[in-house]
């Protein structure tokens, strides 16, 4: 039977393990064609063996913003049917993507707040990238959690947006050791948001991670009042 879903074929342009246990990936399509996507989407990457025929595959968000001739991966290497293959995956190796898809899109709303921890940055840093590259105007705060200071991704990134741009905040919080850090600490709960955004209604709110946080984060928005009419979610399982 014919396959009605398309996978493209991208050589694998770029790898680097910014963090232990989680690689970024750059994958350039074969035919020089990146696809249209909105900041958020996810695609379906495939491992395929030599013929092309699928072996494994998941759902992953597009770091890059839509400006870039590669798409970019986050990805915490978890030794699965996925990333195990993933962490064998060699520069100039072919992988399959189908076409970006998903609800969970940043559509240049003025005043967004984005909630994540660990590779929960990834669609972040998409939406980010192109707030930034297209100099949106508005109000735009990260609340971005991780274990320790040692497990930030794209720390440098974030700081010189945040810098450069005075409508781009991010608060960083370490949810374990503190020693050397001087952020903030412990998970994000109200009274964190509230410190950094007065009128939480007045923003729309994605929030990206593994379903119990997703839970956490939105009792925790209704607390503070946020409008949940204005929120997007994306529960990695
Ligand atoms: C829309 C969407 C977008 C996603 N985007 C990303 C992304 O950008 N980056 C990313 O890293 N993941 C992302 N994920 C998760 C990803 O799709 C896979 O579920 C994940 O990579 C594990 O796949 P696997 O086949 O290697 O592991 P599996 O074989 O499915 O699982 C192996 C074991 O690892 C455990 N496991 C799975 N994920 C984690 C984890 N994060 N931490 C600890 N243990 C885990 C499982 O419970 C299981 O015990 C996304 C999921 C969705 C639904």
């Amino acid at each position: 039977m014919l396959s009605l879903i398309e996978i493209k074929k991208y050589e694998v342009t770029h790898i680097e393990e910014p963090v232990t246990g989680v690689k970024i990936f750059r994958l350039t399509p074969l035919d020089g064609v990146i696809p249209k996507f909105i900041s958020g989407q996810s695609v379906f990457l495939h491992i395929i063996d030599g013929d092309g025929s699928t072996i494994e595959k998941k759902p992953y968000s597009i770091a890059s913003g839509p400006d870039k001739r590669y798409l970019e991966f986050c990805i915490k290497m978890v030794n699965g049917k996925v990333t195990g293959k993933l962490e064998l995956v060699k520069l100039g190796d072919t992988v399959g993507l189908e076409a970006p898809k998903g609800r969970f899109v940043y559509n240049e709303e003025k005043n967004a707040a984005f909630i994540g921890g660990g590779t929960g940055i990834a669609p972040f840093m998409s939406m980010l990238r192109f707030i930034n590259n297209k100099k949106i105007d508005g109000s735009f705060v990260v609340f971005y959690s991780v274990k320790t200071k040692d497990d930030i991704l794209y720390g440098q990134e974030l700081e010189e947006m945040s810098q450069s741009n005075p409508n781009i905040k991010v608060v960083i919080t370490t949810t374990k050791d503190s020693v050397g850090w001087s952020g903030e600490q412990g998970r994000v709960n109200s009274s964190m948001i509230r410190k950094y955004i007065d009128s939480t209604s007045s923003f729309d709110w994605w929030i990206c991670g593994p379903l119990p946080m997703v839970k956490d984060m939105r009792a925790a928005l209704e607390e503070t009042g946020a409008d949940l009419k204005k929120l997007h979610v994306e529960a990695w399982g």
